[in-house]
């Protein structure tokens, strides 16, 4: 028999749901209740999973300040002409009325730690028995000299989903066949370690196929090294010549400044001018609402228990996916989908019981480096010594054969739309 929230709540289905999951651990109180704050790979699936599993015997309310998920993964391909922008938009109408989740497009603006509430934008205040917090990342402006706010209409970084991502392809598209692109790379630890090169050939891609095979991408890199440099390099090589040059910090000896006017990126060693396009890629740190809960150390991102994904200074909260350190894996979709399986399990079997297993991990991040031709990197993660660490791992190697690129691809079409699914329906 399938219960409905409301039989659940109020007919004779309460006590079939209290007798199957256990009596709330929440006393004088019709059902425990549960914020999620962001609704994306993080805190969607967290709020589904929580709904879904404890069969509307928790109260949970999904708050997302955006009406629309628009994704940051596959939004490469879309720079690369590969997806429409509509096939990265995502709705939560049917997430919400599936499940039952009260769904609040708002902004959280605080947590008020003492009273268990998250206040938003206009005010109201909304009690928790647990708080879920996924707000992903946020931009350190000041991170690169000359580089700003208002500079990202110019020098668009594409780290934050949106009109950003728009900009960086209306910006691809106007360089000329000489011109020259700067991409600027973050220092670790930043989203999605290999998004920045997954881009570099989508730029390369799109100048190829349209004939501008005199334009040069210059990525200047504040690390040593970068994930999958293994694959991705040789591969740029074969695929596109000498059109993709990386400098690591001994090379161009530092980014000293850009100047948003004149197009112009400062190195230690090298000026570049009157730049064809410029994409900052700055520092990052977790969103603010985990920042000013005061769950993450100035700058940085919220420490968790590996076993439960709570946070070590609030075992009333949760962070997920891009907001907390998770040691060893990447801060990927496919990371935060995951947690939030462990993290949702954990809420359930602390507020209405229910079966629990211990946590583990798992992580594939796909690059589509041409058409057809996909590199992975992934691995599991188990905790041990209060970090998520990686107990086995794999990765693509250079040289493989046309077939299994192509079929590498395949996999990545289809965990896309595997993980939208799960997070939206
Ligand atoms: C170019 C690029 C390519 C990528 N490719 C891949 C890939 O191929 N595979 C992969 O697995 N990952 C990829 N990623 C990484 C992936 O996008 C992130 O790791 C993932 O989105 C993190 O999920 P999250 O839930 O932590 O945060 P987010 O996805 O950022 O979701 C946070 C949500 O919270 C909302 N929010 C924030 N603060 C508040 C607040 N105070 N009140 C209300 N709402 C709030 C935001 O509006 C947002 O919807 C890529 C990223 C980039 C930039």
């Amino acid at each position: 028999m399938r219960l409905t929230r409301r039989d659940l709540a109020t007919g004779p289905g309460a006590l079939l749901a209290l007798g199957a999951l256990g009596a709330p651990a929440v006393l004088g109180q019709a059902k425990p209740r549960v914020v999620v704050v962001g609704g994306g790979p993080g805190g969607a699936t967290a709020a589904k999973y929580i709904a879904r599993d404890s069969q509307g015997a928790i109260a949970v309310t999904l708050v997302e300040e955006n009406e629309t998920y628009q994704t940051c993964f596959h939004s490469n391909l879309y720079i690369g002409g590969f997806k429409s922008y509509d096939a990265i938009v995502h709705r939560y109408d049917k997430l919400a009325s599936a499940y039952g989740i009260d769904l609040i497009r708002s902004r959280a603006t605080q947590v008020d730690r003492e009273r268990k509430e998250v206040v938003l934008a206009d005010g109201q205040r909304l009690p928790y028995d647990r708080l879920v917090l996924s707000p992903g990342i946020d931009l350190k402006y000041d991170s690169i000299p000359g580089w700003s706010k208002e500079a990202e209409e110019i020098m668009p970084h594409g780290w934050k989903p949106g009109r950003q991502t728009q900009l960086i392809k209306q910006k691809l598209d106007a360089v000329p066949d000489d011109g020259t692109i700067v991409m600027i790379c973050p220092p670790n630890p930043y989203r999605c370690p290999p998004g920045p090169y997954e881009r570099v050939s989508m730029f390369a891609h799109v100048l190829k196929t349209t004939g501008r095979t005199k334009a040069r991408i210059v990525i200047l890199d504040p690390k040593e090294s970068f994930s999958k440099q293994g694959v991705f390099m040789p591969d740029w090589e074969k695929r596109y010549g000498a059109m993709i040059e990386w400098l690591g910090p001994k090379v161009h000896d530092g980014i000293k400044s850009v100047d948003p006017k004149t197009g112009t990126v400062v190195t230690g060693f090298e000026t570049y001018e009157n730049c064809a396009f410029v994409n900052v890629i700055p520092a990052q740190m977790a969103g603010a609402i985990a920042r000013d809960a005061e769950l993450a150390p100035a700058g940085g991102y919220c420490a968790i228990d590996p076993a439960t994904m709570k946070s070590t200074t609030d075992a009333n909260i949760f962070v997920l996916g891009d907001a907390c350190n998770a040691g060893d894996m990447p801060k990927s979709a496919f990371s935060a989908n995951n947690q939030a399986k462990v993290a949702a399990m954990v809420v359930r079997t602390e507020l209405v019981r229910g079966p629990s297993f211990p946590a583990r991990y798992f992580n594939t991040c796909w690059s589509l480096v041409d058409t057809d031709d996909a590199i992975k990197v992934g691995g599991r993660y188990e905790p041990k010594d209060g970090r998520i660490v990686a107990v086995e791992s794999f990765i693509s190697q250079p040289g493989e054969s046309d077939e299994v690129r192509k079929q590498t691809q395949a996999e990545n079409i289809a965990w896309y739309d595997a993980i939208c699914a799960d997070m939206f329906t």
